[in-house]
């Protein structure tokens, strides 16, 4: 499949280049909300181009390995991952089940995560499910990202009958929407080899870690950049997975990347569980098309991010964590607002804005209109609460990074 189309310039303003169609009216509604909705970056929508480009994807059975658009795509982010191979597999969660599966062989043994991770808290327990492995999860010292000195205390090593060996280390880029220092990672991969241990990272959102890493070097956007700094930051690790349906808008689809031989293993499992598909091509080619135009406008969402932060600390809010990439963990406590009141006012706007929770996720169609009126209504309500409400507030538990 042709993957020559010009990627999109990113545009002066984030968001401001969403001149697509997207497959009539129903769905141009619907974006208003997408564009107001600041709960996670899954909910992008697909554009009409893209669906068109897909209807143009080849039709075969990839469980047979026929199917050119998907083996197209496998190859195109195993050369930008600096990996021998890809698998497409349907989700994230799908993909860290099958690393994690494909790593280990034989209990008793354990997998080190970030206790705050998406893989130890959002996966439905599938290590221990799939993989009868102990999770052996660790807190971060420095309240943001593991380091060398958190786990090494902690590796379980030799032959003690009353331990479950450490056989993987599961990292998480970006973390909360920071990217992970590729110099720690150095270090934590550097500790393992001595023990013999494997890394694999949940990349869900490294592509955002890549384009950071491409605008701080003051790189291009393209295939060249995103290669050379995608692969960069995935060497360290064994294995990585791959989201396609965050921030870079497929509608759904993750990959898993690796040496070929852990990714024929991958393979096979992922028949096991269910996961291999037939006519993948149109998937395939959206997730390509996505990469082709949607990774170039990252950049942007992470500028819209640094905005929303810089004025909702202005307004009085704190931030919890650095504003790498596209999310802002705030508290508008310091303003005696709990999180349920700022939720509430903004859902009862005349346009509505969504929150999940004090975790709020930029995405490409993130409308800068949203930000400006979120802020402007913290603002407001900043301005009628008593002192007897901001005592209550300030005295309630503070707000956390991570998944709640
Ligand atoms: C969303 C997410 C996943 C899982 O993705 P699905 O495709 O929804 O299964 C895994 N890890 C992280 C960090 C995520 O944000």
């Amino acid at each position: 499949m042709s993957t020559s189309a010009q990627p999109l310039q990113p545009a002066t303003d984030p968001a401001d280049d969403i001149t697509e169609a997207f497959g009539g009216a129903a769905n141009v509604a619907h974006l208003r909300h997408v564009a107001r909705d600041f709960r996670t970056d899954t909910i992008t929508m697909p554009t009409d181009a893209q669906v068109a480009y897909a209807a143009r994807a080849s039709r075969g059975d990839d469980v047979e390995g026929e199917d050119a658009s998907t083996t197209a795509l496998e190859d195109r982010i195993a050369r930008l991952a600096g990996k021998e191979a890809a698998l497409l597999c349907l989700s994230a969660t799908m993909c860290n089940a099958l690393a994690v599966r494909s790593h280990l062989a034989q209990p008793p043994h354990s997998v080190i995560v970030d206790a705050r991770s998406h893989t130890f808290k959002n996966e439905a327990g599938g290590a221990a499910l799939f993989s009868q492995a102990t999770s052996h999860a660790l807190t971060p010292k420095n309240g943001l990202y593991l380091v060398r000195e958190d786990i090494e205390p902690e590796l379980q090593l030799g032959y003690d009958v009353h331990t479950a060996p450490t056989r993987l280390i599961m990292l998480e880029d970006t973390i909360n929407g920071v990217v992970v220092p590729p110099a720690e990672v150095a270090r934590i991969a550097d500790m393992a080899g001595e023990h013999g241990i494997l890394l694999h990272v949940d990349g869900a959102r490294v592509w955002n870690s890549a384009a950071a890493a491409i605008e701080a070097q003051g790189g291009v956007h393209d295939d060249a950049g995103l290669g050379a700094a995608l692969a960069e930051i995935l060497k360290p690790y064994h294995t990585a997975s791959l989201c396609l349906s965050k921030g870079l808008g497929a509608p759904l689809g993750s990959a898993l990347v690796g040496d070929k031989r852990l990714i024929d293993r991958a393979r096979w499992f992922r028949k096991a569980f269910g996961g291999a598909w037939r006519q993948s091509g149109q998937m395939a080619a959206q997730a390509d098309w996505a990469l082709t135009h949607h990774f170039p406008r990252l950049v942007n969402t992470h500028k819209l991010a640094r905005r929303l932060a810089d004025e909702l600390q202005a307004a009085g809010c704190s931030i919890l964590a650095p504003v790498d990439t596209n999310m802002v963990f705030f508290d508008a406590a310091p303003l005696g607002l709990s999180f349920d009141r700022v939720k509430a006012a903004l859902a009862a706007l005349d346009e509505p804005i969504t929150l999940g929770s004090n975790r709020l996720v930029v995405h490409h169609q993130t409308s800068p209109q949203a930000v400006a009126d979120l802020v402007e209504t913290i603002r407001t309500l900043a301005g009628s609460v008593s002192e007897e409400e901001k005592a209550r507030v300030r005295s309630q538990k503070p707000a956390a990074l991570g998944y709640r």
